[in-house]
């Protein structure tokens, strides 16, 4: 593809946006002058913004130079607020029942191939010993909508778990709950909650979910536990069926008005058995650069390099911290269950992402440039 040549920004006319097929819903890519997206690169970088005919340049890029530039300002951004610091969550994934139906998920409550199980609070106790022994100090509950897992059960473990773990941060991540759930579990003790937003698209989450799930819930929730004072994760699969670079565009406008302190991303990867089980994967490039892209519009946000971008690329959360990452979640859920865990299909879920091989793990983020540290890791705000 020929390069338009450089003209001078001011005679710039507006982003040429070329179009080309690349899979069945997500096709898109720019041709724009390479030294006005620098600039806008640079820019952004500088004031955390850009408007959004430049963000969806940035969004849609093909250019290794562009990345290449934006991932270098991505981590210079990162260092100044985190320095080399990489921060490790203990991930227990503690119920693989859902009672709802997502199509791009393996546990949807469909899925008759899934293998259900949950722990008990003695197994969830005793990953957080193991992890604590390993130098963890955040553990992340995530478990599917589990009906059974009611206030009084999850509320009780949670306490559990802070007073044998005092000086250790607990994440909930059990999907949309009610207002009074929430206070419940923060009253308890919980600090932090994720709930992947998924897209910002109304129309376009009504063709990853069933109609008995809605949109305003979903955000109605976010606002719940931002009003209760949790530290909140939200975030959005990279490359889901139906996504277009406009739907990216209207996630970041959400991430920047919501300003979570946490946001996770991830390709999407098919399972299946699920109605989206043909479906392409995302791209670990395409994730990449929205990993950095989301770090110049959030420089604070705690950002996972997670593992499904693990998964589709076996670098994948090396390039993750070199593009503005700076946490890892690590399996700490007994083995036993960990493979029926399945939300996509081969998932990573043996060797150096499981919690027990951390110092293998020290060790690959050492040569990645970075340092694995034994703290919570709180957003800066709540230091
Ligand atoms: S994405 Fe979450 S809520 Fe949806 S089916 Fe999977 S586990 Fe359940």
């Amino acid at each position: 593809m020929r390069r338009p040549k450089h003209r001078s920004i001011e005679r710039l006319p507006k982003y040429r946006v070329t179009i080309y097929r690349r899979q069945p819903d997500y096709e898109w890519s720019t041709e724009p002058n390479m030294k006005a997206i620098f600039n806008s690169i640079d820019r952004l970088a500088k004031t955390g913004d850009l408007p959004d005919e430049e963000l969806l340049a940035l969004i849609t890029t093909g250019d290794k130079e562009a990345v290449g530039r934006l991932s270098a300002r991505a981590r210079e951004v990162r260092e100044k607020v985190y320095g080399r610091s990489v921060y490790i969550r203990g991930l227990i994934e503690f119920s693989s029942y859902c009672k709802n139906d997502c199509y791009y998920c393996g546990l949807r409550r469909s899925n008759r191939s899934a293998e259900r199980y949950r722990l008990t609070p003695e197994d969830i106790l005793s990953c957080c010993a193991q992890g604590f022994d390993l130098g963890f100090r955040t553990f992340v509950l995530q478990g599917g909508e589990d009906p059974f897992f009611i206030d009084e059960r999850m509320t009780a473990l949670v306490r559990q778990i802070k007073e044998r773990f005092p000086e250790c941060a607990v994440t909930l991540s059990l999907g949309e709950r009610e207002r009074e759930s929430y206070q419940a579990l923060f009253d308890a003790g919980a600090d932090r909650y994720l709930l992947r937003h998924e897209t910002a698209d109304k129309e376009h989450y009504e063709k990853l979910h069933p109609a008995e799930m809605s949109y305003e819930h979903r955000m109605k929730c976010l606002r719940d536990l931002r009003g209760i004072g949790y530290q909140v994760g939200c975030g959005m699969m990279v490359g889901s069926p139906f996504q277009r670079p406009e739907h990216l565009l209207k996630d970041l406008r959400f991430l920047q008005s919501f300003r979570p302190e946490m946001v996770g991303i991830g390709p999407f990867i098919p399972q299946k058995d699920t109605p989206f089980g043909d479906r392409t994967s995302g791209g670990a490039g395409d994730t990449l650069l929205l990993l950095s892209i989301i770090r110049l519009l959030l420089p604070q946000v705690l950002l996972p390099a997670t593992t499904a971008l693990g998964t589709i690329d076996p670098m994948g959360r090396e390039k993750g911290l070199q593009a503005g990452a700076n946490v890892i979640m690590p399996n700490l859920s007994p083995v036993s269950v960990r493979k029926k865990y399945l939300l996509y299909d081969n998932k990573i879920c043996t060797g150096e992402e499981a919690a027990e091989c951390v110092q293998s793990l020290r060790d690959r983020v050492a040569r990645a440039g970075y340092e694995i540290v034994v703290s919570r890791g709180d957003h800066p705000s709540r230091q």
